[in-house]
């Protein structure tokens, strides 16, 4: 695949690079490796002081930053502007709070003392994707440089301008040359960089595809991997729940980032009581929506980010379609802006029941009782994020206790948030992002015991 600019509004190229060679990726590693040596030494307070500084910039050129996150891949300014923010405070969280997580704990044993220390690993190696740009890489390296690593970032190849972006904030915040440095390359030249001695360790946001071959890169190296993958979130609604309120946060976590984001709520599994009001509420708000020109502020979705997403989406809606699905609500494709759809009925024999739907459309189940709701909500081979919608405390209790995901958000949108721990079980990886779990992936935590 080529690394290019194509704006997917328009289809114009805007910039396109030449993958670098082995002989420039080994200059990079050996940057880096030498930035490391002085970098791990830096106090806490520095680090702190320069996320800090990132934070400052990122808020200062959010219009700058947000225009390019949609220009590359599309999403609505509006939106891109919110992502630029919440990486500012990402910064800001672990410029706070990285020291307090990574302080000395004393452990009482035989020793005159004894304490575990967190100590960084060196250069890790992030493969991040595209459709939060500069989240997906600001939620992974705020803590990374804030433990003492130094990062090596392989962005995803559609969105250049943001990699190169990203490296030119940490740099002008006063990280020194070569603490972070965006490599273009493409995902085949991968697993020889994660082969390389110089790297320690490797996180992936992505498809299972690329998870399972960076997975292997690590297997065969015995390198420690961090993996983000896919996700198909269960949107549970129950005859109790504020629909209103249910309906119009469905809408909005569905088509977060036009559709394209891991946490988007996929399958809306809806109490049979209730079940036919709710797909009208629906039907009548995606019927609302405006599909245009990302960088108008009253567009509510733009372009899927390339042509492959949209050949990729439309096969798989038609392949429900003829398995036995039941079209809600369709549209017709534009290019590259796919308008929001509504499947329902979808077999659980179809192979669409158990894929992720990366684009605006939605499928509904109907359920006759709670624990059935669950079952449902389980027969995925995901587990990223769920939310359930309901006044009911044993409803409550049996949704945090039964269901098989990372999180599970009551009476909200599955969102991330650099305070709670992010991540997922089954086939949407493993390890965790943010919070204080988060700062803890990518270190050496070592037992120190002094007689
Ligand atoms: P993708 O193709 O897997 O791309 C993600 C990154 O992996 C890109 O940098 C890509 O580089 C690289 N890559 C691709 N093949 C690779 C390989 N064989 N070895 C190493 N690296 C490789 O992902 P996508 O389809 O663009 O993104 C959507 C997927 O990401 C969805 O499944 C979504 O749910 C998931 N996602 C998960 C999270 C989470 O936090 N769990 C967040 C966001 C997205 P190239 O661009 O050069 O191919």
């Amino acid at each position: 695949m080529v690394i290019a600019s194509v704006n997917p509004a328009t289809g114009e190229l805007w910039q396109s690079f030449a993958a670098l060679s082995a002989a420039e990726i080994n200059l990079a590693i050996k940057v880096a490796e030498q930035a490391f040596q002085e970098y791990r030494s830096t106090k806490m307070a520095e680090r702190a002081e320069w996320l800090a500084q990132a934070a400052a910039l990122l808020l200062k050129q959010k219009q700058t930053y947000a225009k390019l996150i949609t220009q590359e891949m599309g999403k609505t300014l509006v939106s891109a502007i919110a992502e630029v923010e919440k990486c500012a405070a990402v910064c800001t969280y672990y410029a706070e709070h990285g020291a307090d997580f990574l302080a000395d704990q004393g452990v009482s044993t035989d020793a005159s003392q004894s304490y575990i220390c967190y100590q960084p690993l060196g250069i890790i190696l992030a493969v991040m994707p595209w459709n939060f740009p500069f989240w997906q890489v600001f939620r992974f390296a705020a803590p990374a440089l804030m433990a003492g690593n130094v990062t090596l970032l392989k962005h995803a190849s559609n969105v250049p301008g943001c990699g190169l972006a990203i490296a030119e904030i940490f740099r002008q915040a006063g990280f020194a040359p070569g603490v972070f440095q965006t490599l273009l390359i493409e995902g085949s030249q991968v697993a020889a960089v994660v082969a390389d001695p110089r790297i320690k360790a490797a996180t992936l946001t992505g498809s299972e595809a690329a998870g399972q071959s960076l997975a292997i890169a690590c297997g065969r190296e015995l390198k420690k991997a961090v993996l983000e993958l896919g996700g198909s979130d269960p949107f549970i609604v129950t005859e109790t729940a504020d629909l209103e309120l249910a309906v119009s946060t469905a809408v909005k976590a569905r088509l977060l980032s036009n559709g394209q984001s891991c946490i988007a709520a996929k399958r809306f599994i809806l109490l049979e009581a209730i079940a036919v009001q709710v797909e009208q509420m629906l039907v009548e708000k995606f019927r609302g929506l405006k599909v245009g020109d990302p960088m108008a502020a009253d567009t509510d979705l733009g372009p899927l980010a390339t042509p492959q997403m949209v050949q990729e989406l439309k096969h798989q809606v038609e392949a429900a379609i003829a398995a036995g699905a039941r079209l809600v609500l369709g549209g017709e494709v534009r290019g590259n802006y796919f308008p929001p759809m509504i499947l329902a009925d979808i077999p659980a024999s179809s192979a669409i029941y158990a894929q992720e739907l990366f684009g605006p459309v939605a499928s509904l189940y109907r359920v006759a009782d709670f624990g059935t709701a669950i079952a449902l909500a389980n027969d995925s081979p995901f587990g990223l994020g769920a939310s359930v919608w309901t006044e009911n405390v044993v409803e409550i209790r049996q949704a945090i206790s039964q269901i098989e995901a990372g999180a599970v958000f009551i009476n909200g949108m599955v969102k991330s948030d650099p305070r709670l721990p992010f991540g997922g079980t089954k086939r949407s990886g493993y390890g965790r992002e943010l919070g204080e779990i988060g700062i803890k992936e990518f270190v050496n935590l070592k037992s120190v015991w002094i007689k």
